[in-house]
Formats: structure tokens, C-alpha cells, sequence
């Protein structure tokens, strides 16, 4: 595979300004810090970024936990440029094109068997708030327009709109945007490190947390309880493994009261635990799937949530030709995004990259977990191609451990990692091979024993 020459524009890159990097606010991110060490991507290919000043760094994030089959891959590549060249968009609202209706028919032959539906959106944070007013519109439609309340979890991470924030439970997205969603209450997180660390796979303690659902029925009462959103396996908050048991009876607790189950799968989707969802990893089924990120390897954005067919058939029964769900994205079932996912299904099922993922968990385990007797590895954490190893933080400056480490990965070892508070979280491109397991614990292994 060939890279175009971006020779003039590294040089170029390489030499801008801080004031030239101002105008961009950028998400999630300190500009100032950013200033002082620029990090810029130029090119992308297989396992690898090419920075602007040319150096070869291994992507050991797969992106931001979405590059699933690697970068620049030519079927999806060509797939995109084919498309943009003959259908470059086309409506979606009371008209239409084939692809959408292609890819929800392959998405939900890989998805478990009930969840037949697909609505389109263009991230994680509009598959969330889609599947949150999806829950209260299907109360609404049988008759059980009381139950409005929605619950999360405290750690949860689900996206950044009003819904998402606010069943989300990580404190620094909520505090600063007002009063949020009313009527939205969360579950206690299962992360437990007096009992639960270094746990390999599923920590063994804390089923009996999912519990605390009956708490939240009993303060609420159920009939006014529209649905559960959580992620099987949390990611923003550095990786939290749900404890052996604790799904299923999230499950049944859900089952008993009439309340709708959400799982959040925009990072475990498509083949990072080793099964096209977590959910099939874990044996749970969810009344719906929130994804995005994998679906199209990151490439073009797209989103999408998988229904069941009991809430889908819940709409459609309606008189005559009324609007049944009415809401919807401008770019919907977009053409490049469609395009772009159904390349990267057929790649993913060519390459069984998500047994992929299982073939190597083992591996992936030994290694990251050979790092446990570093100084100031409090934990460590993993599940399928996913780890995490959490650092005691510094007294007084909490985070800056971790972020000492992330960036003598990137400047000094080539090695693209990512930090949450003081987790450095992994979740490399599932056509990694042994050598580039050893290659990124090797290297943490040294970086975490010098900053100390
Ligand atoms: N839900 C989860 C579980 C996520 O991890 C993320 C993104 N990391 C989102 C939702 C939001 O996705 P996006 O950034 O595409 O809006």
C-alpha cells in the first residue's frame, strides 16, 4: 500500500506556529498543553500513524477504540471513493436509497437474533440519545406513558448530548451544563479494587451490585422507570470489567419490573471482545445495542442502534401512513458511511477479525498482566483485545503520572496509548500480531518503571 508523498506538508507542519493552533478548539483536550507539544497525525496505514514530522507510531488506541481493522484499509478505502463518485447523498426522510437498507439487513444478521432493527445515526453520543428517546416513545406507544425515568450508572460514559450526560455518571461532563435531563437516576459503578484487583477477564466479586437496581424500583417504583442504559465494559472511565454475573441479573431485575435494557456498545461493538457484541460475549441480551465507531473503522462517522423486534413492532402498528418514530439525522444511512460499513463488515468477516480478537486474549492477557509488579501499578485490567493498567496517581496531582507516561510513549517510543485520569487504556486494531503485543508492553513496561 502506497502513501501519497506528504513530504511539503510535513515540513510545513512541523514548523507551525502555537498561535497557528488556536483556531481549532479542540474536544476533550487542554489547548494550551497541547501547544507546548504538538502531536498531529499525517498519514495512516495498517498498525501505524505517520506523524507530520515523520516518525512511525503504533496505534495502540485503534484511533479513539474505533479503528477496528486497522488504517487505510484499500477495500474500504476504495468502497468510500466509489461511492462519493456515484451517489454522493441522498435523503432519507420519506425517501430513501438501497445501502441502508443493505447494511441494517447484514448488521442484524451478526447482532443477537431478536435485535433486527437498525436506526442510522453519525456517533456514539446520537446512538445514545436515539435509544433513550426510542425507550420513552415505546412506553408511550403501549399505554405506559408514566414511566419516564431513565437510569445509569456512575462512571458511565454516553456520549456528550443532554440524554447521554445525563445518564452518564462521570462528574466533570455533567457539572458544568446546568440541570440536565430530570427524572434520570444511576446505579453504583462495580469498580472494586480492594476485592476485585488484577483480576484477569471478569473480576470474580460484585454480581450482587446489579441489586442496586431494586433500590432505584423501590425509591421510584417501577412503573415509572423507562429503561437501564449501561456499557458491558465502561471505557472513559478507564475500563471497568462488569463482575461474573452482574449483567444477567441486571437482566432479570429489568425483566421483572417491565423496564427496558440498554446496552451501550460503541466501544465493545464489532469484534473487541472478541464477538460482533458484548452482549453475545457475555451471553445478556439487551432490548437495544447503542454503536458507532467500528461499524465503519472509524473512516466515515456513522452511527446506529439496534432494536428489538418487540419495541420495532410496538411502532408499527399505528393508523394509516403516520410518521412512527418522529426523529431522525439530516445524514442518516449516509451514503459514504453506509459505503464505508459494508467494507468494513465484509473485511472484518474475510479477515475473522473478531476471532481474531479471542485468538490472541490469551497473549494479550500474559503480557499486560506481566506488568503488575511495575512501581505504582495499583490494577490491571482485560478483556478481549481491551486493557487497562491503572497507576497509583501522584500525591497533590492526580492524572499527570499516567499523562507523563502517554507522552514519553508518543515523543520518545513511537507508541500511541491512552490515558484516562491515571488508567492508561489500550485497545490496539484487532489485526495486531504477537510481535506488536510485545512490542507496546514492552515499552510501557520500560516507561512505567522510569516515571517512577
Ligand atoms: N458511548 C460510549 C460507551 C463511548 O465510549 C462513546 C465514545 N467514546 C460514546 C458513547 C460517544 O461516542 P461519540 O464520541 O461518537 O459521540
Amino acid at each position: 500500500q502506497t502513501h501519497p508523498d506528504y513530504t511539503a506538508h510535513y515540513s510545513r507542519e512541523a514548523t507551525r506556529a502555537p498561535e497557528a493552533l488556536d483556531a481549532f478548539w479542540m474536544p476533550f483536550s487542554a489547548n494550551r498543553q497541547f501547544k507546548s507539544a504538538p502531536r498531529l497525525m499525517a498519514s495512516a496505514s495498517g498498525m501505524f500513524y505517520r506523524t507530520v514530522d515523520g516518525r512511525e507510531v503504533l496505534d495502540g488506541t485503534g484511533g479513539l477504540w474505533c479503528c477496528n481493522a486497522g488504517h487505510a484499509r484499500p477495500r474500504i478505502v476504495q468502497a468510500v471513493q466509489q461511492q462519493i463518485a456515484t451517489l454522493d447523498f441522498a435523503p432519507t426522510f420519506q425517501m430513501g436509497h438501497p445501502l441502508p437498507f443493505t447494511l441494517a439487513e447484514r448488521l442484524s444478521a451478526i447482532a443477537p437474533g431478536h435485535l433486527n432493527h437498525v436506526f442510522f445515526t453519525n456517533s456514539g453520543s446520537e446512538s445514545v440519545d436515539t435509544a433513550l428517546k426510542i425507550a420513552l416513545a415505546y412506553h408511550r406507544a403501549r399505554g405506559e406513558g408514566q414511566r419516564t425515568r431513565l437510569i445509569g450508572r456512575e462512571k458511565g460514559y454516553h456520549g456528550v448530548g443532554f440524554g447521554g450526560i445525563s445518564v452518564g455518571g462521570l462528574p466533570n461532563n455533567r457539572k458544568f451544563f446546568g440541570s440536565l435531563l430530570p427524572g434520570v437516576d444511576h446505579l453504583r459503578h462495580t469498580l472494586d479494587l480492594q476485592r476485585n484487583a488484577f483480576s484477569r477477564g471478569l473480576p470474580e466479586h460484585g454480581a450482587e451490585l446489579a441489586d442496586d437496581l431494586e433500590r432505584l424500583v423501590l425509591l421510584h417504583d417501577a412503573s415509572t422507570i423507562a429503561a437501564v442504559i449501561v456499557e458491558p465494559v465502561a471505557g472513559s472511565a478507564g475500563v471497568v470489567l462488569p463482575p461474573k454475573g452482574y449483567l444477567k441479573r441486571l437482566r432479570e431485575i429489568c425483566d421483572k419490573h417491565g423496564i427496558l435494557l440498554i446496552f451501550d456498545e460503541v466501544i465493545t461493538g464489532f469484534g473487541r471482545v472478541g464477538k460482533a457484541f458484548a452482549a453475545q460475549r457475555f451471553d445478556v441480551m439487551p432490548d437495544m445495542i447503542t454503536t458507532a465507531k467500528g461499524l465503519t473503522n472509524g473512516c466515515v462517522p456513522m452511527g446506529a442502534v439496534f432494536v428489538s423486534d418487540a419495541i420495532h413492532d410496538a411502532f408499527m402498528h399505528g393508523p394509516g401512513n403516520m410518521i412512527e418514530l418522529f426523529h431522525g439525522y439530516t445524514y442518516s444511512g449516509h451514503p459514504l458511511a453506509c459505503a464505508a460499513a459494508l467494507a468494513t463488515l465484509d473485511t472484518y468477516a474475510e479477515e475473522g477479525l473478531f476471532e481474531q480478537a479471542i485468538t490472541l486474549e490469551e497473549r494479550w492477557a500474559d503480557a499486560i498482566h506481566g506488568l503488575r509488579d511495575l512501581p505504582n501499578v495499583i490494577d490491571i485490567r482485560n478483556i478481549g483485545l481491551i486493557g487497562a493498567i491503572e497507576l497509583a496517581p501522584r500525591p497533590g496531582a492526580p492524572g499527570t503520572r499516567a499523562y507523563d507516561v502517554f507522552t514519553r510513549c508518543f515523543h520518545e517510543e513511537n507508541l500511541l496509548i491512552r490515558v484516562t485520569g491515571d488508567v492508561i487504556a489500550l485497545s490496539p486494531p484487532l489485526i495486531l500480531t504477537e510481535a506488536h503485543i510485545d512490542r507496546i508492553f514492552r515499552t510501557l513496561a520500560h516507561v512505567i518503571a522510569e516515571t517512577a
